[in-house]
C-alpha cells in the first residue's frame, strides 16, 4: 500500500519531483532476450513497474538487444507475455535497443570527430594487457593517436564487413590510468558478423552494452534508470557519454541490490544450462525459478507482486530465505483457492452394510470462509477410496485415522468404522472392509463412540482419474552456486515424484488450465496448463515453517 515508509529510490524520485528536477517520471525494465525471466527479474519488474504506478510516471519494456549471438524472438514473446501475466503495461510501444543502432552509429562518428573515440587493432587478449591492473596503470594502445579521418574511415570499413570478427574494435578515448578499469578506453563497438533477430543483415558491429545503455534511456528520456549494483562501477561511463554526446535528455543511474534466493540459481546462462541438459523439460518446468515455471506451478502474480513487496528493495545484496516465496503463495492460495478432495494413493474401502444400487449425493463448501465460491457436489456410495496413508491395521493413540475396530469421519459424509483388510499374496493391503454408521452425516454417532479423526475420500462410482506431479526443490544445496561449487552437482535427484492413479471429486475435470486448489489435507495443486489430460501441479504443502 502506499502508506509504507519510502524506500531509497522513492525518496530520491520525491526529491526530484518535489525540487522540479524532473517532471514526469520515466523508468525501463530493460532485459535482455537471451533467456526467460526469472524471479529476480520479477523483483526488477515490481521496482520499475511499480515506481512508475507510484508516482504516476511510465515504465518502458526495452529490449537491451545489443548481441545478437544470443538473442532470439522466442524470448522477446516470452519476455512480453512474463510482464503481462504479472499485471504490468508497458509505457507506449515496445523498445528496442536496436531500433537506435543509427544513432548509437552517428554518435560513434560525433565521438571520433571530437578526438573521443579511435579505431583499435589490438585483439582481446593484448587489450586485457595493455588495460593493467588496479595497482598498476594500463598503457595507452598504439593506435590511440590514429587521425580523425583515418578513424572515421576504419570504422565506415569495420561497418562494411571489411575485417574480420575481433581484427578490431572502436574505442573511448578517456584515461588509460584511471582508477576505474571501466574508463579505460573502453569498447563501443564489436564486429560481429551475425544477423539479429531485429535489425537482419543490416549490421556487422554492434555497439558495447556500456555505449548503448545510457544512450537509450536518453533517447526515451528515462529520468532514473535503475540497475543492480554490479554496474556502480560503470556508472562514471554511463556519464561519461551522457556528458559527450549531443544526447536528447540527461538520465541518472541508480543502483540497487539484486535477488538470491536460496536453494536456487538465478542466472539464465545456467537456468538455460538446465534446459538444454535436459535436467528439467523446459524452461517453464514447474521446478524452475522462471516466471514461466511458477506460472505453470500454481503461483499466482498477486503473490510474486506481494512477495517482491515483502523482500524491499535496498543498496546492498542479499540471500533471501526461498520459505518467504512459498509463504506468500500458499498464503494467496489459503485465501483464495476453492477445497477439493484428491486421493493421491488410493486404497478401495467397501462399505459392506450400504446397499450396492444406493447412492446419495453431499454438497461441501467451496471454501470455509468464502461464501462466494461455489459449493461442490460429492456423489457416495458402496465403494470409496481413502489414502493408503489413512489406513492401518492396527495403531497407537497418535494415529488419528482409520484402524481396524475404529472409527473416522469421511469428511463431509459418514462416520465409518473398519472391520477387515483385504491382501494380495504379496501381502499388500487392496482392499478395506468396513461400515457406516447411520445417521452420522452432520451428527456424532447415537452411541457416543467418536471418530478419532477426519479423512478425504471419493466415491469409486462418480469419481475421475488424473495423474499429480509432485515437486520438490532443485537443489539440495541451500547456494548452489556459491564459490567455486559447480552447481550442476547439487541437483536433488528426487525433485519430481509423479503419480499416475490418483482419484479426484468430479467437479475436478472441469477445472481450467492453471487453475488452483487447496486438495484437503495434501496442499496446493494447479492444474497443468500445457499437458491435454487431466494432470495436477504440486504448488506447496499445506505446512509453513517460515518465521517460526
Ligand atoms: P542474468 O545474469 O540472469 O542474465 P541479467 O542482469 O544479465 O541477468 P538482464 O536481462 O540484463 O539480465 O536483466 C534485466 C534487468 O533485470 C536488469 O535491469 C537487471 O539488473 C535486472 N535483474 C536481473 N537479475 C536480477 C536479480 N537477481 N535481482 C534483481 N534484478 C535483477
Ligand atoms: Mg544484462
Ligand atoms: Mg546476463
Amino acid at each position: 500500500g502506499n502508506d509504507k515508509p519510502l524506500n531509497f529510490l522513492e525518496q530520491i524520485i520525491k526529491k526530484d519531483i518535489d525540487e522540479g528536477r524532473c517532471n514526469g517520471l520515466v523508468t525501463r525494465f530493460p532485459p535482455e532476450p537471451n533467456g526467460y525471466l526469472h524471479i529476480g527479474h520479477a523483483k526488477s519488474i515490481c521496482l520499475n513497474f511499480g515506481l512508475a504506478e507510484r508516482f504516476g510516471g511510465v515504465c518502458n519494456l526495452r529490449f537491451d538487444d545489443t548481441n545478437p549471438a544470443k538473442e532470439e524472438m522466442e524470448y522477446v514473446e516470452a519476455i512480453k507475455a512474463d510482464v503481462e501475466w504479472l499485471g504490468f503495461t508497458w509505457g507506449g510501444d515496445i523498445k528496442y535497443a536496436s531500433n537506435y543502432f543509427d544513432q548509437f552509429y552517428g554518435w560513434a562518428q560525433h565521438l571520433i570527430k571530437n578526438g573521443k573515440a579511435y579505431v583499435c587493432d589490438l585483439n582481446a587478449e593484448q587489450a586485457r594487457e595493455y588495460r593493467g591492473t588496479l595497482k598498476e596503470g594500463g598503457k595507452p594502445s598504439p593506435y590511440r593517436e590514429r587521425s580523425v579521418e583515418e578513424n572515421l574511415d576504419l570504422l565506415e570499413r569495420m561497418k562494411n564487413g571489411e575485417f574480420d570478427e575481433g581484427a578490431k574494435t572502436l574505442r573511448a578515448k578517456i584515461d588509460m590510468s584511471h582508477g576505474n578499469i571501466n574508463m579505460r578506453d573502453p569498447i563501443l563497438y564489436r564486429i560481429r558478423k551475425q544477423s539479429h533477430h531485429q535489425t537482419g543483415d543490416k549490421w556487422c558491429i554492434y555497439p558495447s552494452y556500456d555505449f548503448a545503455h545510457g544512450q537509450e534511456d536518453a533517447i526515451e528520456g528515462v529520468t532514473h534508470s535503475i540497475c543492480t549494483l554490479e554496474f556502480a562501477d560503470h556508472r562514471p561511463l554511463y556519464e561519461w557519454f551522457i556528458e559527450n554526446l549531443p544526447v536528447p535528455s540527461k538520465p541518472k543511474q541508480y543502483e540497487f541490490g539484486r535477488l538470491n534466493l536460496n536453494y536456487t540459481v538465478t542466472s539464465k546462462r545456467k537456468l538455460k544450462q538446465l534446459v538444454d541438459e535436459g535436467v528439467v523439460t523446459g524452461w517453464d518446468d514447474p521446478r524452475m525459478p522462471t516466471i514461466a515455471g511458477y506460472r505453470r506451478r500454481g503461483y499466482t502474480p498477486a503473490a510474486i507482486r506481494k512477495f517482491c513487496e515483502m523482500i524491499g528493495v535496498t543498496k546492498s545484496d542479499g540471500v533471501v530465505d526461498v520459505a518467504m516465496l512459498e509463504h506468500a503463495i500458499r498464503d494467496d492460495l489459503d485465501k483464495n483457492a476453492p477445497r477439493a478432495m484428491c486421493v493421491l494413493n488410493p486404497l478401495k474401502v467397501t462399505l459392506t452394510n450400504y446397499p450396492s444400487d444406493k447412492t446419495e449425493v453431499f454438497t461441501a463448501a467451496g471454501h470455509p470462509n468464502r461464501d462466494d465460491l461455489q459449493s461442490r457436489e460429492l456423489p457416495f456410495g458402496q465403494v470409496v477410496y481413502i489414502d493408503k496413508e489413512d489406513f492401518r491395521e492396527e495403531a497407537n493413540k497418535k494415529y488419528k485415522r482409520l484402524v481396524i475396530g475404529k472409527r473416522v469421519r469421511l469428511r463431509n459424509a459418514y462416520v465409518i468404522e473398519a472391520d477387515e483388510a483385504i491382501k494380495n499374496d504379496a501381502g499388500e493391503i487392496i482392499e478395506v472392509k468396513a461400515r457406516i454408521i447411520e445417521n452420522t452425516v452432520g451428527n456424532d454417532p447415537e452411541d457416543g463412540v467418536k471418530p478419532k479423526g477426519v479423512i478425504h475420500w471419493v466415491a469409486a462410482h462418480d469419481c475421475v482419474d488424473a495423474e499429480v506431479r509432485l515437486y520438490d526443490r532443485l537443489f539440495v544445496d541451500e547456494a548452489p552456486d556459491a564459490g567455486n561449487k559447480d552447481f550442476m552437482e547439487t541437483i536433488n535427484p528426487e525433485s519430481l515424484t509423479v503419480l499416475t492413479n490418483c482419484k479426484l471429486e468430479k467437479s475436478l475435470a472441469m477445472a481450467t488450465a492453471g487453475q488452483g486448489f487447496q486438495f484437503e489435507r495434501e496442499g496446493y495443486f494447479c492444474r497443468d496448463a500445457k499437458e491435454p489430460g487431466l494432470v495436477f501441479n504440486r504448488t506447496i504443502g499445506l505446512r509453513d515453517s517460515w518465521g517460526k
